[in-house]
């Protein structure tokens, strides 16, 4: 198959051991080394290194046991703070090649390329494999396909450290044929057991089964995994989530501003007034997206994943800033405002305060606690961010106390 010019596909970029790979970032003495980072109380290993895994060492565990298989291995705890950091920088590296980039995971994302002009889908893998090594320092493996399910079961057969744009289909056929049907992301024990009896067990059988056998083994999502094996994209790249599984707050500023103070301040109020409905929804937010509305017509989207979803106010806070730089078009008048959270988990889901020194976690739920009852006391907003200061007028205003997003069940946009 000849490959056309300005030909689209979709890549995977997955970091290789990435918890270890972050260690070693900050701590070169650990690198070369067999490493182990043990995850809450410090009993399991959660992520070990390819040379403490040649040892026998297995994701999930327990230290006593790792201790005797691998006596020299160092053990360091999981920090998923500085994870998070990193994953961001990757992520950023993703944006820069990619105008639709899913976050995916902490260290997966998928991503659509075009070939580029006078280059090659391979070059193109290589080039962002190093440009993350370059900058981030983690090394990831990038695989290039066109499906993403095809993208990622060939960037798993580059690790480590690889990269590898498929393209033809005779090649995707070779690399088919070495995969057990269990190497495809959804199907696992259950589903294989339904495809063996029936010779299917390499993903080229797979790929190779009549479609409606597929279908009534495996229903509807086991089809589009058929024609995704066999090169039709069905699975898109999801850079946004639909609007139902969101919460969001904002609306018209009443007066029009080019002021970033005042913006700030608005994001600040707006940032408030979601974590009430996060938290009367009792979910997290995984993904906080600013848009803001200018009178020429324009939009400004800022858009930032969060690695940890979070309902807390200095969580949010610190990821909408950057969102509303994005967004942010200098000198231009803005009307209105709309902070959107997205990826929403519930809060039992997520264990936020085991990601970072559990001080500030403490800190920030004793804060929120005596905010909600200042508040439920003397009033909403009685106790709110000093950054809404540039907005004394609005919340003097009784009739600003209460908005039209506030009522609950509505969308606001
Ligand atoms: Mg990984």
């Amino acid at each position: 198959m000849t490959i056309k010019q300005g030909m689209k596909a979709i890549g995977h970029l997955d970091a290789d051991c990435f918890y270890v790979s972050a260690e070693r970032v900050r701590d070169g003495f650990l690198r070369g080394k067999p490493v182990g980072v043990l995850g809450n109380q410090g009993a399991c290993v959660i992520a070990k290194s390819y040379e403490m895994k040649g040892a026998g060492v297995s994701t999930g565990m327990p230290i006593w046991d790792a201790l005797v298989k691998c006596p020299e291995g160092v053990y360091v705890k999981r920090d998923f703070r500085w994870y998070e950091v990193l994953s961001r920088l990757m992520l950023e590296v993703a944006r820069e090649v990619s105008p639709r980039v899913e976050y995916y995971s902490i260290d997966e994302f998928f991503f659509t390329v075009v070939e580029p002009r006078g280059g090659t889908f391979q070059g193109l893998a290589d080039s962002i494999r190093d440009r993350v090594w370059e900058r981030v320092g983690v090394p990831v493996t990038v695989g290039i396909a066109r499906t993403r399910t095809l993208a990622k079961l060939i960037s798993d057969a580059a690790k480590p450290f690889g990269a590898l744009a498929v393209m033809d289909r005779g090649a995707e056929e070779r690399l088919l044929s070495d995969r057990p049907v269990t190497e495809i992301t959804g199907i696992a024990g259950r589903r294989a057991a339904r495809l063996a009896p029936w010779g299917i067990t390499t993903c080229l059988d797979l790929a190779r089964a009549d479609r409606r056998l597929v279908r009534s083994l495996l229903t509807a999502s086991g089809e589009e995994l058929w024609w995704e094996l066999n090169g039709d994209p069905v699975r898109s790249v999801q850079a946004r989530r639909p609007a139902h599984k969101a919460l969001s707050r904002g609306g018209s500023f009443g007066e029009s501003t080019s002021d970033p103070a005042v913006l700030h301040a608005w994001l600040v109020r707006n940032l408030e007034r979601l974590i009430e409905e996060l938290e009367y929804h009792g979910v997290s937010a995984g993904r906080l997206t600013i848009a803001i509305p200018y009178k020429s017509g324009q939009l400004g989207v800022g858009q930032v994943n969060l690695a940890v979803p979070s309902d807390r106010f200095d969580v949010l806070l610190d990821v909408a800033r950057p969102a509303l730089r994005k967004a942010w078009i200098p000198r231009a008048t803005a009307t209105h405002m709309h902070v959107i959270a997205e990826h929403l988990t519930s809060r039992s889901d997520c264990s936020g305060d085991l990601f970072e020194p559990p001080a500030r976690g403490v800190r920030a739920r004793a804060v929120a606690q005596l905010k909600r009852e200042v508040n439920a006391r003397h009033g909403r907003f009685a106790l709110r961010s000093a950054a809404t200061l540039a907005l004394a007028p609005i919340y003097r205003d009784a009739a600003n106390s209460h908005d039209i997003c506030d009522v609950r069940g509505k969308s606001c946009f």
